[in-house]
Formats: structure tokens, C-alpha cells, sequence
């Protein structure tokens, strides 16, 4: 088997040192087995999304030492195109097939609705759908249902099953979709297409076979355990890393000037930035600096660590 990771980001912003880890460690592990590695731009989201923030994460990831295989803005490899934004034609392709399960469902709920009706712990922003739309008896045929109309969103019925899976990092996971999230949106109503069917469809086309990424997105990956088998498609291995956090405890973000990219390159040389992740991972004692590929042979997935959260520290004389 080919073993191919991914890194995926978002184009809203410059990268920032959360960003880095996760492309470090994923690179890391393929690296490690011997696979490639692709970049995939993940810019559903028109409004938030940018061609020059996907031009610097390019630029980023090559000041970095990070070379991809396959992807990224030229297109490079077999799976083009590598950006979501173009992809709507195997997102529909993908919808259809689903559609024909009769577990979808035309929606017209809106947000602030069903948020209303919430139960007042969902303090992670997660909406559990409790299924006001949906129809009696399903499976029902798609075609037979009255209101098709392009303008409402599609929703996916979830069962009560219990998906189970296990993470390299965080171990055995066992998650109720009904509880989780309820039956969730495929294609909004103003036509966009949802990440858990973009990301589902990407990965099983592109032929990933391990996603690393963030564990904001540990427990939306039985949601996708959940599409890939009604797709048909052969789930990839999910490997959590902990969230890089603020001082104050809180996941990094555009506000965390002095952990973005801009700052970190003007601080630091590529070797000694890769040092100090490759400490923040637990890969090397000390943030000394080393090439990405001087890495390689230390990487153990085992050795990473499955707390809830890292506490960034963009120092090389951390402790
Ligand atoms: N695009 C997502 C992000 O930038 C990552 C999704 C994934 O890795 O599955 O946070």
C-alpha cells in the first residue's frame, strides 16, 4: 500500500506556529514510512478564503523545508485539481450517490433556530440536529420527497450506532453520531458544500491513507468514518496531535501575532524554528536547531503525546 498523508489547510490567514506542528508531524510520518505527502488548499469558504494566504502557506512551507509530492496551486500530480474551490463537480458526483441511500433530506432550519432548541452545555459551538425536518419512515427515495428544491441545504440522517475507530494518538474512540452532532448538513442552502463531505471526498480520491491533523477535528472524523462508508470508500488511519494553546490556555489564532509566521520568520532561521517544534512535539531535547529531514529517523509516532493541549512557547531556550 502507498502510504499517502496530507496536510490541509485553510487559506484565511497566515500560518501560524499550531499550523507548522501539524505540517511538521504529518510530513514526519510519511516521511518516516516512506509515503508522500500532498497539499491540498482547503477553500471552500469564498469569503474567507484567499489565493495569496494559499500562495504564503506555499511560501511558508518551502522557506520551511517542507516539500510536498503532489498538489498545491500548480496542480502537481494525479488527483487534480488540488483546491476545493474547484472541486465542486466530485462534491456533487458524491452528493448524488448519497442522495441515493434516501438518507438525505431537504432542510430549511436555520442556525439560530436550532440553537435556540440547543440544550445550553453545546458551549463548543457543535449543533445537534434533533431533526425537525426530516421525514417519517426513512430510508425514503430522494426523488419522492416534496420539497427539492435547490434553496433548501441537504441533511444527512445519522443512525443511533455507535462508530468506533481507533486513533494512533488518542487510542479507541467510540462515538454516538445522534448525540454528537445529529443528522448534519451535506450542501448548505447557499449552495456550499459542506467540510465533512469535502474532506471525505478529497481524501478518499487523492487515495490518503493517514490524516494527522489538529484533535478539534478528532471526534467530526466518526461523522466521516459514517460518509466514508456510505460512500463506499475505504476509511484512512486518523492520527490526533494535541492543539498548540496560548499562554492563556486558548488555541492559537490570527490574534497570536507573535506565533504567526510573519514574526516567526523574521525571528528565527528555518532550522532553528523546525528546532523549536520538533522540542514542542517531544521529538528532541532541546530546540536546537535541524532540517526537517534530520528529523526523519527520530520520529515515533508512539512517543507523541495525547494530552488535551501544548503550551506554545516560541523560545529557544525553553525548558
Ligand atoms: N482545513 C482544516 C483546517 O485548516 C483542516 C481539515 C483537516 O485536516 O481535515 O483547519
Amino acid at each position: 500500500m502507498t502510504i499517502k498523508g496530507r496536510f490541509a489547510p485553510s487559506p484565511t490567514g497566515r500560518m501560524h506556529l499550531g499550523n507548522i506542528y501539524t505540517a511538521l508531524l504529518s510530513w514526519l510520518s510519511v516521511k518516516k514510512q516512506g509515503g508522500s505527502w500532498i497539499l491540498r488548499i482547503e477553500d471552500l469558504d469564498p469569503q474567507r478564503s484567499k489565493y495569496e494566504y494559499a500562495r504564503q502557506i506555499e511560501d511558508d512551507l518551502a522557506w520551511l523545508g517542507l516539500a510536498w509530492d503532489e498538489g498545491g496551486l500548480d496542480d502537481s500530480g494525479p488527483s487534480a485539481p488540488y483546491s476545493q474551490s474547484r472541486r465542486h463537480d466530485r462534491y456533487e458526483e458524491a452528493l448524488c450517490r448519497l442522495l441515493d441511500t434516501g438518507y438525505c433530506y431537504p432542510c430549511r432550519c436555520r442556525r439560530a433556530d436550532i440553537m435556540a432548541t440547543q440544550a445550553p452545555h453545546q458551549s463548543d459551538g457543535r449543533i445537534i440536529y434533533g431533526g425537525t425536518c426530516r421525514p417519517v419512515g426513512l430510508p425514503v427515495p430522494w426523488n419522492t420527497l416534496a420539497d427539492r428544491s435547490t434553496d433548501a441545504a441537504v441533511r444527512l440522517y445519522v443512525p443511533s450506532d455507535i462508530i468506533a475507530f481507533d486513533d494512533l494518538i488518542y487510542g479507541h474512540q467510540e462515538v454516538a453520531l445522534d448525540s454528537h452532532c445529529g443528522d448534519f448538513i451535506l450542501r448548505r442552502a447557499d449552495g456550499a458544500w459542506a467540510y465533512q463531505l469535502a474532506v471525505v471526498v478529497d481524501d478518499a480520491e487523492m487515495g490518503v491513507t493517514e490524516v494527522m491533523r489538529g484533535n478539534d477535528l478528532l471526534l467530526s472524523s466518526a461523522q466521516q468514518i459514517y460518509l466514508y462508508r456510505l460512500l463506499g470508500y475505504e476509511p484512512p488511519r486518523f492520527a490526533h496531535l494535541p492543539l498548540i494553546v496560548n499562554d492563556a490556555g486558548r488555541r492559537l489564532s490570527k490574534r497570536d501575532i507573535s506565533l504567526s509566521m510573519a514574526q516567526l520568520r523574521q525571528r528565527y532561521s528555518p532550522p532553528e524554528l523546525i528546532g523549536i517544534v520538533a522540542r514542542t512535539a517531544g521529538l528532541i531535547p532541546e530546540a536546537t536547531p535541524v532540517t526537517p529531514q534530520e528529523l526523519i529517523p527520530l520520529f515515533d509516532i508512539t512517543r507523541l503525546h495525547a494530552t488535551e493541549s501544548i503550551t506554545a512557547s516560541a523560545s529557544r531556550a525553553s525548558s
